[in-house]
């Protein structure tokens, strides 16, 4: 096992690996930014490190301060949390170099699920059912138009080096197609420097629906089932549960044996989540993450497994002693991020909170490395914490998750905590009842009625 973890990170995540490392008995390294040497990771860690300026570049980005890091305070193993370094497999590559464990996956899996269009064909490969689309990256306007006509309009134009929403166009009929090509490749080009793009099936009314593993990079792979992550507002997860509302017992083993199997086959190592879109009962492959998940609680809370203890001992070379027979699902969570946003126009909201109190009781968890006389910095995202409620049943997480939203004080700053409690109580939530665009919908009338 490893005798020092260093952090590669900020925020809430910095704080949960660092509590998975005093479980373990691992000490760690936290290392932050000027802007961060507050933080209450910083505080808790065995060791801290100033790695630079507030920019993420030349803070959390740059990888010569985070070697030195390592150097001065002998840490084996770095933990890169999500964004940031986290899918970067030539950080990984350069650890190895310097001998030093990497809490992830191989390189080479990192990189494949980094461009989209080679994930999609080896999912593919593989068994995963992917969307209908183009065979790789699209040539010329006269291809796309082809093959726009052979899958059927809507088709959707997005970019290999995709992420975060960007350089995705759709296109409605075939006048729209080459506007959609030249506007998708000039983002993505702008955006990841590099203009490949490819052509999907634009799917109208899909869930998103994603489904956690984990593997030792041997050829042993298990499922930990299902999260539904619909509720999304400019394709950023707000509100993520487990299981998903639409899924049944039998339907979250055949798609999760699936995906088990396929990791079985590549010998993938540690945690990762395999997206789909969930559309009339089919399961459609839109990308893999290589890391562990801001939502990973809420599958923690069905399984009662600690994924970041996983994720750490499969990267020391320990054999996995779970099988699938022993992750069982028992209840429902639910989870919702609050950010430092206004609730109803998201305009950022750093600053000095002023009063703190977290909800308590039975089934209630708060992720979040917050407290009272903390002030969020504005370089960074703007996530607060993130509120995790488990329930027996999906009824009572629900009720649950009412008296939790309204025992939360964050004051002194604007956050979405409003948002959340008009939510909780709207009927297509209650039912279950929702796509990836029921917010986008519900947010523009609410505010058209308000205005
Ligand atoms: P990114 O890496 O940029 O986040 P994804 O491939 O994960 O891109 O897609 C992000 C979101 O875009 C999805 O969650 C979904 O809302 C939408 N999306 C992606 N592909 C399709 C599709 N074929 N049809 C409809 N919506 C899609």
């Amino acid at each position: 096992m490893f005798r020092k973890i260093l952090i590669a990170n900020r925020g809430e995540i910095a704080l949960r690996i660092l509590r998975a490392c005093k479980e373990l008995g691992i000490d760690t390294v936290a290392v932050h930014s000027t802007a961060d040497a507050d933080a209450m990771h910083v505080r808790l860690a065995d060791e801290s490190v100033c790695i630079g300026p507030p920019p993420a570049r030349d803070s959390y980005l740059n990888i010569p301060s985070l070697l030195a890091a390592c150097e001065i305070t002998g840490a084996d193993a770095v933990h890169p949390g999500y964004g940031f370094l986290a899918e970067n497999a030539r950080f990984a590559e350069i650890l190895a170099d310097h001998k030093i464990h990497f809490i992830g996956p191989k390189p080479e899996h990192i990189r494949i699920m980094g461009d989209k269009i080679e994930a999609k064909k080896t999912a593919q490969r593989l068994g995963i059912p992917v969307v209908p689309g183009s065979d790789g990256g699209v040539g010329s306007d006269e291809d796309a138009q082809r093959i726009a006509a052979e899958i059927g309009f809507p088709v959707l134009v997005k970019a290999a080096a995709g992420g975060g929403g960007r350089g995705m166009k759709v296109a409605l009929t075939a006048d729209d197609l080459s506007q959609a090509l030249s506007t998708a490749r000039s983002e993505a080009k702008a955006a990841f420097g590099d203009d490949a793009v490819y052509l999907e099936k634009y799917l109208s009314t899909p869930r998103h629906i994603e489904v956690q593993v984990l593997g030792d990079g041997r050829g042993a792979a298990i499922h930990l089932g299902e999260r539904d992550c619909s509720l999304q507002r400019r394709h950023q997860k707000v509100w993520e549960e487990a299981p998903s509302p639409v899924i049944t017992a039998a339907q979250r083993a055949e798609i999760g044996e699936t995906v088990a199997k396929a990791m079985r086959d590549m010998k993938y190592l540690g945690v990762g989540t395999v997206e789909f879109l969930y559309e009339n009962g089919a399961f459609y492959f839109i990308e893999m993450n290589t890391r562990i998940q801001v939502e990973h609680p809420v599958t923690e809370m069905v399984t009662g497994i600690d994924l970041i203890n996983e994720q750490i001992r499969v990267a020391a070379g320990e054999p996995m002693t779970l099988t699938q027979a022993d992750i069982v699902f028992e209840g429902h969570a639910i989870e919702c991020r609050v950010n430092a946003e206004h609730p109803t126009t998201f305009r950022p909201s750093p600053g000095r909170i002023t009063h703190y109190h977290v909800p308590g009781g039975l089934g209630i968890r708060v992720d979040s490395n917050a407290y009272q006389g903390y002030s969020i910095p504005p370089h960074y995202d703007s996530l607060v914490g993130k509120l995790i409620v488990h329930g027996k049943t999906r009824d009572e997480c629900l009720m649950r998750l009412r008296r939790a939203l309204d025992e939360f004080v964050v004051d002194g700053i604007d956050t979405t905590l409003p948002l959340f409690r008009t939510l909780v109580r709207t009927k297509d939530i209650a039912e279950g009842r929702y796509d990836i665009h029921w917010l986008e919908h519900f947010l523009a009338e609410t505010v058209h009625k308000a205005g």
